[in-house]
């Protein structure tokens, strides 16, 4: 349920409630809007528990939250959450655009792309230190050395980055390094690991599982922003289905259904949501124009060689091709490409 506080109510009494329910032994969540303060009970919560609160100083209703997701859903926050991430604003005015290779293969190859896409317009790097791998025989990644990379690149081109992390004990770690962390489709039900990440109190962007309804991913946010942490980025990433043309089939249905049902940015992937290049542009198009916050997408500096997704990574002239062609759809849908970075 949520508590929504009286626009007069005074600091004392938004006190009060939360002392009241970590009492009953509930967690509050506060959400400070312009227009209103609200609390989100989480917890298993009761009819007598309602008319409790409701005669608490400085409250105005109580109102139960019917569906299962409670700190993700507008009900509990109403406006779209935007994540700030150094300069850049994720669910803001403007489109995000993240950039860069599936995995982290050599200092070169990374800061290569990374100038390549800051220069068409990317304002966010990607690029995997710890990659997950269907089979143990191919490349899992370079650990920290590519994290190091990573932070080399941030430090010559400005740009944040985003990294995965696979396992909560490697959280710590990663956090030290990345601007946001990655939590990947698989491990999307990892819940040992999103709530480590949680805590880490880094800006998180969460994958759609593969197999995932909408409900169960928006179950997993719950347990990043039950550990306080609210600088939570949803990502569609496409989804199993029984075609085998493509290698997942892209969701871009969900983006619509995010906005109506949650508060927080979403960001598309069709490089994973299709898995070859031809298809990234078109169903980038389509994303942007459904309402997305962003896209991230995979470019190498030669696909053919990439040890990961090469399939579906665009070269530096198809990604620049991708981004002139974005630029009035974003336009069009009021979401503006970034703002060109300060070149370095
Ligand atoms: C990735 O971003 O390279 C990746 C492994 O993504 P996903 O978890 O969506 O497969
Ligand atoms: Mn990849």
């Amino acid at each position: 349920m949520i508590v929504v506080m009286r626009s007069d109510s005074k600091e004392e009494e938004i006190g009060s409630v939360l002392d009241r329910l970590k009492e009953l032994g509930l967690s509050g969540h506060l959400s400070q809007g312009t227009e209103r303060t609200v609390i989100g009970v989480v917890g298993s919560t009761y009819p007598e528990l309602r008319e409790m609160l409701e005669m608490m100083p400085g409250v105005d209703d109580v109102i139960p939250i019917s569906r299962p997701y409670k700190l993700s859903s507008r009900e509990f926050k109403p406006y779209d959450t935007v994540v700030k991430v150094g300069d850049v604003e994720i669910g803001g005015d403007r489109l995000v655009v993240m950039a860069g290779p599936c995995a982290v293969e050599s200092e070169e190859q990374l800061l290569r792309t990374a100038r390549a896409v800051k220069a068409a317009g990317a304002n966010v790097l990607r690029g995997g230190a710890f990659k997950p791998s269907t089979s143990p025989y191919t490349f899992r990644g370079l650990g920290e050395e590519g994290l190091k990379i990573l932070a080399e690149a941030r430090g010559q081109t400005g740009l944040p980055f985003i990294t995965e992390v696979m396992a909560p004990q490697d959280v710590e770690l990663v956090a030290r390094y990345a601007d946001v962390l990655q939590i990947g489709t698989r491990n999307m039900q990892n819940f040992i690991l999103l709530e480590e990440a949680g805590r880490s109190g880094k800006p998180v962007m969460l994958k759609r599982g593969m197999s995932a309804t909408i409900q169960e991913w928006l179950l997993s946010a719950e347990y990043i922003l039950s550990q306080g942490n609210n600088r939570l980025i949803l990502c569609e990433r496409g989804i199993r289905t029984f075609e085998t043309y493509t290698r997942n089939t892209m969701d871009v249905s969900a983006i619509p259904v995010i906005k109506k049902l949650s508060h927080l940015p979403i960001v598309a992937d069709p490089s994973h949501g299709t898995g070859k290049w031809y298809l990234v542009a078109p169903l980038a198009l389509a994303s942007v124009a459904a309402g997305a916050d962003g896209i991230i997408v995979e470019v190498h500096p030669s696909p053919d060689q990439a040890l990961k997704d090469g399939a579906q990574s665009l070269t530096f002239e198809s990604f620049g091709a991708l981004m002139a062609k974005l630029a009035p759809v974003a336009e069009a849908v009021g979401r503006p490409l970034p703002a060109a970075l300060e070149v370095r």
